[in-house]
């Protein structure tokens, strides 16, 4: 083993609903590839029916996690920050991991610095890329966006100390599934709730679509030009034909047309679908912050010196409510 890899690594496998978030696998997949030789340890922590914690650890296992430690306490009936990180610790105890790797995610982002100062670790979070050096043991490159997705920087870990990652969504390729046989094992683990300081009692989604703005392959978003809520509806008509979630820009949520949830920019959601559909967005750069760095972005705007233009692959001019339907109808010809 080189000093490019890990003895051991550890993924935080966060779950919504029951259900693994597509990002645990991402993270998965970046601690098989940190990892090289060594062991790769999952840790899946819950309170809800065993039977959707079963489910996703055996997913886990089936996916290149050697060992899956399954913390099923009611203390993490509902996400609370102490609880969840003293999971993520006990699984540390029993793995000893040098490589820890979660989800660029709301508690990702909230538990990654926790995890790292509590085993006195370096940390790199919003990482969109990795490179491993062919040979030679340097350490690997970890790249992560600057100033709103304007800049690059990338960043090693002096060796030594423990590393923290955070992977942004989307962005890193899911952990294969393994050989038939080499799947992992599947361990309960014993885990003492410490005293909460927080407590959260209940969630109030605000969205009403079911897939996650952050994890969308692709997602139809709205400004000011939809002009009322009910200007939304041919978006999310194309949306539903794509299998995609619908998301807007702040000029669209402070003209009351949608709900701040969908708010994708600098002080909205960062998104990085394969395919971005911008339907009468100007492309002020705050908006561009949070989704410069799709795959594929499209934009529909009838001023044909609007700046989305400049960041988009294939722009249409012309009037959102008359494009919409027709790709709309002919999507779902396609498609359907
Ligand atoms: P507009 O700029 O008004 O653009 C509307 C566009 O629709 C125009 O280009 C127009 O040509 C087009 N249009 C109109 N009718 C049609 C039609 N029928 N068919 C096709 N096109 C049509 N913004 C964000 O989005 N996200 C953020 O997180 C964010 N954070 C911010 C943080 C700060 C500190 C500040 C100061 C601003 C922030 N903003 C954010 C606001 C941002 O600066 C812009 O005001 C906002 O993005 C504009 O929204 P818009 O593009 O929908 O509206």
């Amino acid at each position: 083993m080189t000093d490019t890899t890990h003895a051991t690594a550890l993924v935080y496998a966060e779950c919504l609903d029951g259900k693994l978030r597509r990002v645990a696998l991402e993270a998965l997949g970046a601690a098989r590839q940190l990892a090289g030789d060594g062991s790769v340890h999952a840790v899946l922590a819950g309170g809800g029916p065993g039977a959707a914690l079963r489910e996703a650890a055996a997913e886990l296992a089936a996916r290149g996690a050697g060992v899956v430690h399954v913390v099923d306490d009611p203390a993490l009936a509902g996400y609370a920050p102490e609880a969840y990180a003293a999971a993520i610790g006990a699984a540390i105890a029993a793995a000893r991991p040098s490589l820890i790797v979660l989800g660029h995610t709301a508690a990702g982002r909230e538990l990654a610095p926790r995890v790292a100062a509590s085993i006195c670790g370096g940390h790199v979070a919003d990482v969109t890329a990795i490179d491993l050096p062919d040979e030679g043991g340097a350490a690997a490159l970890f790249t992560r966006p600057l100033y709103a997705g304007k800049a690059f920087e990338q960043r090693r870990f002096l060796p030594g100390a423990p590393q923290v990652v955070t992977v942004r969504p989307n962005n890193l390729p899911i952990a294969e599934p393994v050989a038939p046989g080499s799947e992992g094992v599947i361990a309960p683990l014993p885990y003492k709730a410490p005293p909460l300081w927080t407590v959260v009692r209940g969630i109030a989604r605000k969205t009403g679509g079911t897939i996650d703005l952050a994890e969308a392959d692709i997602i139809v978003a709205g400004g000011r030009g939809v002009r009322s809520a009910e200007g939304f509806a041919p978006l999310q008509a194309l949306a539903d034909v794509l299998g995609g979630a619908v998301g807007a820009s702040r000029g669209a949520c402070d003209a009351g047309y949608c709900d701040y949830a969908l708010q994708i920019g600098q002080t909205g959601k960062t998104v990085t679908p394969k395919l971005y559909i911008a339907c009468g967005i100007s492309g002020a750069i705050q908006h561009l912050a949070g989704m410069s760095q799709s795959r594929v972005i499209v934009a529909i705007n009838k001023d044909p010196d609007a700046p989305i233009f400049g960041v988009a692959d294939y722009g249409i001019v012309g009037d959102l409510f008359e494009v919409v339907p027709l790709l709309t109808a002919r999507f779902d010809t396609l498609l359907n």
